[in-house]
C-alpha cells in the first residue's frame, strides 16, 4: 500500500501512459489489490483492478457456497453489495473522461452466474472497473490517492466484508435462488412448462425499465390451474401450473397477456428478492419464438413449415441474408427444437399471421399446392405429440386456436379465468390436425464456419458488443436484438468468446455443430468463464445453448 502511494507521488503531472507502472500486487490492511490492467488514456475502457480477500477477511460461512446453485447466488450477491457501496462511496467525476468512475458488472433482475465476483475456499475475488484520473492526458496522483486509499476500502468494507455484520439478506438471495431452482425441477413431476405462483408481480415499471411495477396487481390463479408445491425454504406455496401441451393465453388488449408470456420467459432465470416474479418459472429450455424479418439464416431445415419456395429452392438447408417474417419465425422454432426445448413461447403481437394461421376463404383462394407455408397451427399438436414440445401462445384475434388447444386461460382486468371448456365448445370436435405434409425431421449435422477474420491491421481477430444485443465477431456481424431471451451485454459477450474458442478448439466440428456448441458451454459451465479470455476481466455472463446456436445462425 507505502509502495503505491509512493509511486503515484513520482508520477503526478506526468504523462497518463505513466500509470502503466502501477500494475502490480499491493497489500492493503484488509485486502489485496491487484492492477489487473491499466488503460490507456482517460477516455478509454476504464483500467482493470481486482480485489482478493481471504476467508478470515470475507468472513462469509462456507455453508452459503457449498453448491453452485448458492455460490452463483452468493457470487451475485456480493456483486450487488459492490455495486451498491460503488454508487454510495465514489464521487465518481474526477477529471477528463472516465476518470474517477468505477465499476463492477452485476446489474439487471435476474441472477446469473458470471465472473465479477469468485469465490472458493481460498479467497474471495471481486473485478472492478477503475478509472485512474487524469486532467487531459496528465496524472491527476491526488486524485487517484483517494479512490485507491479512502474510496476503495470503503467499498470493500461495505460491500464484501461480513465480519460482525448480519447475514439475512445474504441468505435470504442464497435461499430463494435455491427454491427457484427446486420449483423448476419439480416442474416436471407436475407435468408442468411454467409456474406462476399466488401474488408474483408480473407487470414492469416500463418498456425500459425491469423493475417492478409496484402498483401493479398481484397474480391470482385460476381455482382450475391452481396447485401446491413445497420448496426447501418458503415451504409450501400455490399457484399456477401451466400444464404441459398447447395452452392459450387469450383476453381482450390490454389486459395482460402480453405481460404474463414475458413473465414466463424470464422465467428460464432466477430473480432477486423483491422482483416480483421470484417465484415465476418456466422450464429451463423454454424459448420464445418470434418472426424476425430480415434476420440471417445459416443451413437450417425449415421445410417442415416451409415446403420448396418460388424458383424451386429447397428448404430442407436454407440459407438466406434476408428472411421473411414466415421463414424467420419457422427458423426460429427449427433452432429452438434442435436445443432440445420443451416449450415454445409465442405472442402473436410478435409473430408472422401467414406463419400462424391460414384461414377456410383463404385457403379456397389460393389453393395449398400454391401456399408452401404450413401454418403452426396445423404442426402445433404433432410437435407435441410426437417431439414432446409444448406450446403457451398468447392469441387475442384468432379462434382458430382453440381447436387445437388443451388449456385456454383467459386475461380479464390482469386476472386469470380458465376458459377451456367454454373454448371446447366454440371450437366443436378437438384436436384438429389440418394438413399432413412433410413430417418433422431436424437436420443437425451442420456446420457452420466460425472462422473470423481479423480486421485490416489487427492481428487478433476482435469481438466486441454494440449494445446489450449487437455482436461484432471479426468482420462479421450477429444481431441478436430480436433473441429476447438473452439479457445482459456479458452474456452476448460471453457468446462472441464461446464461438471464437470453438474454432479454435473444434474447428471441425466433427459432432456437428449443436453438440459442439454444447460440449463447449458445458466445458465453461465446470472450469469457468475465465477460460475464454487469455487476461482477467470481469464482465462475462453465462449464456444458454439456445442464445449461444442463435448467435452462430446469425452470423453475416
Ligand atoms: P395485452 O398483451 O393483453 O394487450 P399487456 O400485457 O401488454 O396487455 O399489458 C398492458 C398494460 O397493462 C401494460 O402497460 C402492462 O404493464 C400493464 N399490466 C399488465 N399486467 C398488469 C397488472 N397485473 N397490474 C397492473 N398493470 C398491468
Ligand atoms: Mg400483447
Amino acid at each position: 500500500m507505502e509502495k503505491l502511494r509512493i509511486l503515484l507521488q513520482q508520477i503526478d503531472g506526468r504523462g497518463y501512459k505513466a500509470y502503466k507502472q502501477l500494475q502490480g500486487i499491493y497489500n492493503f490492511n484488509t485486502f489485496q489489490l491487484t492492477i489487473d490492467h491499466v488503460q490507456g488514456d482517460p477516455f478509454a475502457q476504464p483500467s482493470r483492478i481486482s480485489i482478493q480477500l481471504s476467508p478470515e477477511q470475507h468472513a462469509i460461512p462456507s455453508a452459503f457456497w457449498c453448491n453452485r446453485t448458492r455460490q452463483t447466488a452468493l457470487e451475485d450477491f456480493l456483486g450487488r453489495a459492490t455495486h451498491a457501496a460503488i454508487r454510495k462511496c465514489v464521487k465518481g467525476r474526477r477529471g477528463t473522461g472516465r476518470s474517477g468512475e468505477m465499476e463492477i458488472a452485476v446489474n439487471g433482475q435476474q441472477i446469473l452466474r458470471r465472473n465479477a465476483v469468485l469465490i472458493n475456499t481460498t479467497q474471495l475475488e471481486a473485478r472492478l472497473l477503475f478509472a485512474l484520473p487524469g486532467s487531459g492526458r496528465s496524472i491527476l496522483a491526488e486524485e487517484a490517492a483517494v479512490m485507491f486509499f479512502e474510496e476503495l476500502p470503503q467499498v470493500v468494507e461495505t460491500g464484501l466484508v461480513w465480519a460482525q455484520r448480519p447475514l439475512a439478506d445474504m441468505q435470504q438471495h442464497i435461499e430463494q435462488a435455491e427454491d427457484q431452482d427446486s420449483l423448476r425441477s419439480q416442474l416436471e413431476k407436475l407435468n408442468a412448462v411454467a409456474f406462476v405462483a399466488d401474488g408474483s408481480l408480473l407487470p414492469r415499471y416500463s418498456g425500459i425499465d425491469d423493475r417492478p411495477l409496484l402498483k401493479g396487481v398481484p397474480f391470482k390463479p385460476p381455482a382450475e390451474l391452481k396447485c401446491e408445491v413445497t420448496l426447501p425454504h418458503r415451504g409450501t406455496i400455490s399457484g399456477m401450473a401451466i400444464p404441459e401441451g398447447i395452452s392459450l393465453i387469450v383476453g381482450g388488449g390490454f389486459h395482460g397477456k402480453s405481460t404474463l408470456l414475458q413473465a414466463l420467459e424470464r422465467g428460464i432465470y432466477n430473480h432477486i428478492p423483491g422482483d416480483g416474479r421470484e417465484l415465476v418459472t418456466t422450464t429451463a429450455t423454454a424459448v420464445k419464438i418470434r418472426a424476425e424479418d430480415h434476420r440471417s439464416i445459416n443451413q437450417v431445415d425449415i421445410s417442415p413449415f416451409i415446403a420448396t419456395l418460388p424458383g424451386n429452392r429447397k428448404t430442407n438447408c436454407f440459407s438466406t441474408d434476408n428472411a421473411s417474417g414466415s421463414t424467420s419465425q419457422a427458423a426460429n422454432i427449427i433452432e429452438a427444437l434442435e436445443c432440445h426445448c420443451k416449450c415454445l413461447l409465442i405472442d402473436e403481437d410478435t409473430s408472422a399471421t401467414n406463419f400462424m394461421i391460414r384461414d377456410q376463404r383463404m385457403q379456397q383462394l389460393v389453393p395449398d399446392p400454391q401456399e408452401p407455408i404450413t401454418p403452426l397451427l396445423h404442426r402445433v399438436r404433432e410437435l407435441y405429440e410426437k417431439e414432446g414440445v409444448s406450446s403457451i401462445i398468447v392469441t387475442g384475434g384468432s379462434g382458430d386456436y382453440l381447436a387445437v388447444a388443451d388449456r385456454v386461460i383467459m386475461m380479464n382486468n390482469y386476472q386469470t379465468i380458465d376458459v377451456t371448456k367454454k373454448a371446447y365448445t366454440l371450437a366443436g370436435d378437438r384436436p384438429i390436425t389440418g394438413a399432413k405434409r412433410v413430417p418433422f425431421t431436424k437436420n443437425q449435422q451442420r456446420h457452420i464456419n466460425l472462422t473470423i477474420k481479423p480486421l485490416p491491421r489487427q492481428r487478433e481477430a476482435k469481438i466486441q458488443v454494440r449494445e446489450q444485443r449487437l455482436l461484432e465477431y471479426g468482420r462479421k456481424r450477429v444481431d441478436l436484438s430480436q433473441v429476447e431471451q438473452l439479457l445482459d451485454s456479458g452474456q452476448t459477450e460471453a457468446i462472441g468468446l464461446l464461438l471464437r474458442w470453438c474454432d479454435q478448439h473444434h474447428p471441425q466440428q466433427e459432432l456437428g455443430l449443436i453438440t459442439t456448441l454444447q460440449q463447449a458451454l458445458q466445458e465453461i459451465e465446470e472450469e469457468g468463464l475465465d477460460i475464454l479470455l487469455p487476461w482477467k476481466a470481469g464482465h462475462l455472463a453465462m449464456p444458454r445453448l439456445y442464445e449461444l446456436v442463435a448467435a452462430a445462425n446469425r452470423l453475416r
